[in-house]
């Protein structure tokens, strides 16, 4: 029987009861078996077109029209010819398929398991790629390659945004040169960019330390949601935009915009100047430890939260504004980030800070039973057969109504 003929079976059967939760199941095993399949495929194609690209190089008479020994244009020719070859057999770009071979390269020298993992189906095509990208931006045979592929197998299941914000963090702890040098050197590079656009309009963005862009955008986002007010007919984005450029412009009154706060998660030690354990920026996430100390020490609009050296808790929230349920609110915020629902990204300013064990129930006001939630995942929490369990360290194990098991962490300090 054809997959098309059993839909239309199932479609026309009257699901009911326990036979429809059987077709639900038998039609969820069957997506995730595909997904693995999918993920093997992906990877055998990847190979394949390294290994074309490869032989290519080694083998340029086939793909290129030279006399005696190859020249270094004559091989430049015999690769870009093979990537057209493949490019156009597969009616794909020629920059994905070069960047497909690349990744596929990348990962078979430098992260084996990873790829392993992946010629399996046991991690998704974009967490396997992602890391193929991450080690592209380290210097070549970097010392921390087999850290970086070890915790990418470990961390494969995770959603793509988690696995690359997890990648990011770990690239920026174990990456060879130390994060000051790294970030004295990209400073350097701070620019604003114009670019222009059809019908009258353009782009303009700054490329800034990582602090500065973050508190601008707070800034811009507070005051835009401030003028969100029933009956405005213009969207977030367009408030936005408009915010940010009466600002830029003059235009707007800096009285009345609302004073936002950046929370800055600083480690003990980093913040004395004894080690150079990364901080976090909240809604950015790890920042430098010069920069760190500097906002903790000077900048008012920052809030500080300091961490303990070896189990990274909480040691302290900012002395002089110490309230316990709005420091309790913001430390929570760091911790989740976003929304504690398996894979979520919204924002966790955005979301409603949710008793894990219901309040009415005798559920504590603690950070072990609070996490937040979107209005998305809160709603389907109180009305799905969604079930959430919080454990030690902030852990959510989220079970599915058909019994699948994933827990959510809180993203690594
Ligand atoms: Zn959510």
């Amino acid at each position: 029987m054809t997959e098309d003929a059993f839909e239309f079976d199932a479609r026309s059967a009257p699901w009911r009861g326990p036979d429809a939760r059987e077709w639900i199941e038998w039609r969820l095993a069957e997506a995730e078996v595909e997904a693995g399949q999918a993920a093997r495929a992906l990877a055998t194609q990847m190979a394949a077109m390294a290994d074309v690209l490869a032989e290519a190089e080694r083998h340029p008479e086939v793909f290129a029209i030279f006399d005696g020994e190859p020249t270094a244009d004559d091989l430049r020719v015999a690769y870009d010819a093979a990537v057209a070859d493949l490019a156009v057999r597969l009616s794909v770009a020629e920059g994905t398929v070069a960047l497909m071979a690349h990744q596929a390269r990348n990962l078979r020298t430098r992260a084996p398991l990873t790829w392993a993992t992946f010629r399996e189906g046991d991690i998704s095509a974009a967490n396997a790629r992602k890391l193929a990208d991450v080690l592209d931006s380290l210097p070549v045979a970097a010392s921390c390659d087999s850290d970086l592929d070890a915790r990418a197998v470990d961390l494969a299941r995770l959603a793509p945004a988690r696995f690359a914000e997890r990648m990011r963090t770990l690239r920026e702890r174990l990456h060879p040169r130390a994060l000051e040098e790294r970030h004295r050197d990209a400073a350097a590079s701070r620019r604003v960019v114009r670019e222009v656009e059809p019908d009258g309009m353009a782009w303009l963005g700054f490329f800034l330390p990582a602090a500065a862009a973050q508190a601008a955008w707070e800034r811009i986002d507070a005051a835009a949601r401030h003028l969100a007010v029933p009956g405005e007919s213009r969207s977030l984005d367009e408030l936005r935009a408009d915010v940010g450029a009466d600002l830029l412009t003059g235009f707007h009154d800096p009285e009345t915009a609302p004073r936002v706060t950046v929370g800055v998660l600083v480690p003990m030690m980093t913040l004395l100047g004894l080690s150079d354990e990364p901080a976090t920026l909240e809604g950015y996430g790890p920042i430098d430890g010069d920069t760190a100390r500097r906002l903790a020490a000077h900048a008012p609009s920052f809030h500080r939260i300091l961490t303990h050296p070896v189990s990274s808790t909480v040691l302290d929230v900012d002395r002089a504004t110490y309230r316990p349920p709005a420091d309790l609110t913001r430390w929570l915020r760091l911790r989740d980030g976003t929304c504690r629902f398996t894979g979520c990204g919204r924002a966790a300013k955005n979301c409603d800070l949710d008793h894990t064990g219901d309040w009415a129930k005798g559920g504590r006001t603690a950070a072990g039973n609070l996490a937040h939630l979107s209005r998305r995942h809160h709603t389907l929490k109180h009305r799905s057969r969604w079930r959430v369990e919080q454990g030690p360290g902030g852990i959510l194990t989220w079970t599915s109504p058909t019994g699948h098991v994933s827990t959510s962490d809180p993203p690594p300090f």
